[in-house]
């Protein structure tokens, strides 16, 4: 029987010290606030944004949505991100993701106010990371999955972690901050080979995929703690990891569940770091 790592717990204690935070900068009435730029109405975006939004009213971080048409230009976005960097109201950030293909991602990189970067698009933000540099912004699924390990008092000096991940967002920054942290991480990827040997011989898996149920009980055993961060839809239309979760959970030591596991962190990451931005904004 494995230990279930809820995200839940996790992403109170990051909560609780946002609230600490929150109530020193409003004993100097200052209000943290997001900005959030989402082209068009996907339901992915209106169910993050609804998410944030809620997060955000309850803790008391200001937040203003700012809506472009899927099918605007690139000019107007431009534009538009240039109002929101030099908005001193606001702190931190966010732009989802993907964007249409008559957006240049790269230059929306390299655009976007690395002081208000608060999800780690800037390439100035992530040459941190690979620097060893932990200060800026970090991306927040990777930090996710370092708090959630941190919390629940895995021990990540000396740990063998592969990750099955090699993109920007995830896996390379996630391997870093392992680094940092001691460990030994083995970056994997869709060429890897004999990745069943190398799971099964990790202390940590991490799956970052994005296939639904892809990896059976045949790449674990008991010593495996498994942190699952991919997102999909199942066959019923819900949503479920890159785990086969219903029979990983019977035999590896632990296991995070989805939902509930490293996106319910991700979110409390992102906010923490709205606190960041804006004490960084007025040098506190
Ligand atoms: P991505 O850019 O498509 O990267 C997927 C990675 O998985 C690539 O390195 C790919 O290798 C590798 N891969 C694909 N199939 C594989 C296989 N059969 N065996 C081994 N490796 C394989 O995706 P992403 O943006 O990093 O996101 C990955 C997943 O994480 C998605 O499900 C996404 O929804 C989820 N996600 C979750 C959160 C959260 O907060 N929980 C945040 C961000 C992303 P190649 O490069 O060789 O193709």
């Amino acid at each position: 029987m494995s230990s279930i790592l809820m995200g839940r717990p996790v992403a109170k204690e990051i909560k609780d010290n946002i609230k600490v935070d929150i109530a020193e900068l409003k004993k100097k009435k200052i209000v943290p606030t997001l900005g959030i730029i989402r082209m068009g109405e996907r339901a992915d975006d209106l169910a993050y944004e609804n998410s944030i939004i809620d997060n955000c009213e309850a803790l008391g971080i200001g937040y203003k949505v700012f809506e472009l048409d899927r099918e605007d230009s690139m000019d107007k976005f431009t534009e538009l991100l240039d109002t929101v960097n030099n908005d001193d109201n606001i702190h931190g950030i966010l732009i989802f993701r993907p964007l249409p293909a008559q957006i240049d991602i790269d230059i929306v990189k390299n655009t976007i106010n690395p002081d208000k970067d608060i999800d780690c698009m800037n390439p100035l933000n992530l040459q941190k990371v690979f620097t060893g540099d932990l200060d800026g912004f970090i991306p927040c699924t990777p930090k996710a999955v370092i708090e959630i390990l941190k919390y629940y008092n895995y021990d990540l000096k000396g740990a063998n972690v592969a990750v099955i991940n090699s993109s920007l967002v995830v896996g390379r920054p996630l391997s870093m901050m392992l680094l940092e942290e001691k460990a030994t991480p083995t970056i994997c990827h869709s060429k890897t080979k004999d990745l069943m040997k190398i799971t099964s011989s990790s202390d940590i898996v991490v799956t970052a995929i994005g296939k639904a149920k892809f990896f059976g009980s045949d790449y674990f055993n008991d010593t495996n703690v498994v942190i699952d961060v991919g997102i999909n839809n199942d066959e019923d239309g819900g949503i479920c990891g890159d785990i086969d979760y219903d029979e990983v959970e019977k035999i590896v030591k632990a296991i995070t569940p989805v939902p509930g596991g490293v996106g319910s962190v991700t979110t409390s990451i992102l906010l923490s770091h709205v606190i960041k931005a804006c004490q960084k904004y007025k040098s506190i």
